[in-house]
């Protein structure tokens, strides 16, 4: 079992270890109070891990609803959420009882939503079951729900109380799926580590599945601890993110958040060699990795579609936006562009 402490304005532990879904209910009841439970959760996840979640908690007295919902990004709406709120509130919870994220990014970021704003506020725990959620959304706080208009439109930063994670959850993971979470761990080791860099061209990811998840939330901690509200370094968690929020957007979201990741990845290193922020070498790698891990490269969309897209983007301050630009494997740099030059870099 591996732990990673966080210290942000809600101080919490992210434990890590295969086997920890049949200890759930132990580390729920070192949370105080709790005595009523309601397990957020789509349809994929809760007949393969919500069931016997919930017949373990009941089995050790907590009263449990669940709320299950159709998987998918279209489901992290305010539809979903405004549903999520009346059943919260039909069932009566209140501000010491507990809400259970069980699931990807999707299921994450609504149930956390939900929780930062019912009866302003209750507490939520993270129980990842992609990669992508395991090494990054369900640390950090980040919630939201999408509009029609663009991704996480609505949404705060709200601390869980715990995030379990078990690797072991990973194994019912569709491939495609798999590979998506792999593009937010290439983006960590391109923010971040040469050394981490080599060792997921060495040995694929799932065949270092908690070595790699620790490693991602550790690297996540750094950012989350020295700039949880996001105005700062945490903005390197971007990269990619800018052009892939787009690329998501005009696909109507049958371009996975993570492959999308990977496009926007790719772009903005296109960019980077184009500009001259980067050598040949760094853009063959990023390439050469994102292929080797089976994700897309190529941004399918006009520019001109891509840009309008970005405009609406949170990242937006005035007429300048924050792109994250790969310098080399390990290291990479914020750089305000203005909006009237962005077609140079998408
Ligand atoms: P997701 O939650 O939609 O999960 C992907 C698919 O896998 C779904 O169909 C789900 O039902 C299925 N699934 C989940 N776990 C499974 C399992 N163990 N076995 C079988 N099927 C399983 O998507 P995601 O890729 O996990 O997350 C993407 C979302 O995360 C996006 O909305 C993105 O904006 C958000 N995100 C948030 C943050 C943050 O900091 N809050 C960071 C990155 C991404």
């Amino acid at each position: 079992m591996k732990t990673v402490d966080i210290k942000a304005s809600g101080d919490y532990t992210v434990y890590i270890g295969s086997g920890l879904t049949d200890k759930i209910p132990d580390y729920i009841k070192q949370l105080e109070k709790v005595t009523r439970i309601c397990i957020v959760s789509d349809d994929n996840v809760f007949p393969l891990y919500g069931k016997k979640l919930e017949q373990q908690l009941e089995n050790d007295g907590f009263e449990v609803f669940c709320f299950v919902f159709e998987h998918g990004e279209r489901s992290k709406s305010l539809e979903t959420y405004g549903r999520l709120l009346e059943y919260l509130c039909g069932h009566g919870l209140t501000r010491s009882d507990l809400i259970v994220a069980l699931g990807g990014g999707v299921t994450g970021d609504l149930a956390g939503f939900a929780a930062a704003t019912y009866q302003r506020g209750i507490r939520y725990i993270q129980i990842p079951t992609t990669l992508l959620a395991a090494v990054d959304s369900s640390v950090g706080g980040k919630t939201a729900v999408d509009l029609q208009t663009g991704k996480n439109q609505v949404g705060c930063f709200y601390q869980p109380s715990l995030v379990l994670c078990d690797p072991d959850t990973l194994s019912s993971l569709p491939e495609e799926e798999y590979k998506c979470g792999c593009a937010e761990v290439i983006k960590y080791a391109i923010l971040r580590s040469r050394t981490f860099f080599d060792s997921l061209k060495k040995t694929p990811v799932s065949l270092q599945a908690e070595h790699v998840i620790y490693t991602c939330v550790g690297m996540k901690r750094d950012y989350v601890q020295e700039d949880e509200f996001d105005t700062g370094s945490r903005m390197f968690l971007n990269l990619g993110h800018s052009v892939g929020h787009a690329v998501e957007t005009l696909s109507g979201f049958t371009i996975l958040h993570g492959q999308a990741v990977a496009i926007g990845m790719a772009a903005i290193t296109r960019a980077a060699l184009r500009n001259g922020f980067c050598n040949k070498n760094t853009y063959d790698d990023v390439l050469s990795i994102l292929e080797q891990y089976g994700l897309p490269t190529a941004n399918p969309f006009p520019s001109e579609d891509v840009v309008k897209v970005m405009l609406s983007d949170k990242k937006l301050t005035g007429k300048t936006i924050r792109l994250i630009v790969p310098e080399q494997i390990g290291r990479c740099r914020i750089l305000p562009v203005d909006t009237d030059k962005l077609s140079d870099w998408v």
